[in-house]
């Protein structure tokens, strides 16, 4: 087909770095991204998809986590560890607890069961791409004592510190810190913040509220900025006007 013609002016092309050693689901995978109009770097090893990371532009990762060199869990938590925030979702065959836990503490944005579907991996491609859109057009700032949530540029100072958080862990501060008090249920989040509100991945809320839980208590801060509601949700409770020693 001639498709010399076609303009792709709706959809801007990403650039996603595939590591999947199993030929079939890779095959699937890539023909769906690039479907979407999105190019595809396509590695079988970690050792592989690192030099692709270190030399070229990536917008997102997917990753499987059992590959012939290792746990694509160690992966993630290098190019977290040296401050790289590109989103990354895992490609597990794992599904329970303690792995998607493990997963998502090594850093990852998200993660898919296999074996998943087309649509759900699209979507969820197109969530993780989308997201910080929503705030993107915002210039100001949200001042709360001793916080400073920047919105243009995206940086957190707490307490005379900045924060180095995730897109994903900006956009859920971001997002409760717009709402003071208001309390939100872990789908009211997974809606807001990634996307989607797929019931069984709840998870994901939970591992990004306690990372972002332990960066502010990196700060000088004391107090409990994200609350737990006990059976209903999480909220933004601002600091009180108080010193800070
Ligand atoms: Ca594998």
């Amino acid at each position: 087909m001639n498709r010399s013609n076609t303009t792709f002016t709706s959809v801007s092309s990403k650039k996603i770095l595939l590591i999947e050693d199993e030929q079939d689901l890779a095959k699937l995978v890539m023909l769906n991204l690039k479907s979407m109009n999105h190019i595809v770097t396509h590695c079988t090893t970690l050792q592989q998809a690192s030099q692709v990371i270190a030399t070229k532009q990536i917008d997102l990762i997917l990753m499987d986590r059992m590959l012939p060199d290792g746990d694509g869990i160690t992966l993630c938590q290098q190019i977290r560890e040296a401050g790289n925030e590109i989103p990354c979702m895992l490609l597990t065959a794992r599904d329970s607890e303690a792995d998607v836990v493990l997963g998502l503490e090594s850093g990852a944005d998200d993660y898919l069961v296999k074996p998943f579907s087309v649509l759900e991996l699209r979507a969820r491609v197109k969530a993780l791409l989308r997201r910080g859109k929503q705030i993107e057009h915002q210039d100001d700032s949200l001042e709360f004592n001793g916080i400073t949530i920047n919105c243009s540029t995206r940086e957190v100072i707490a307490f005379n510190e900045t924060l180095a958080l995730t897109a994903r862990e900006f956009d859920l501060l971001l997002y409760l810190a717009q709402h003071p008090k208001q309390v939100f249920s872990r789908m009211q989040l997974l809606d807001a913040v990634w996307g989607y509100s797929y019931s069984g991945y709840e998870h994901t809320v939970n591992t990004h509220i306690n990372r972002l839980r332990n960066k502010l208590a990196q700060s000088s801060s004391t107090a409990d900025l994200v609350k737990t509601v006990w059976g209903v949700g999480y909220k933004f409770t601002p600091p009180a006007n108080q010193a800070t020693a």
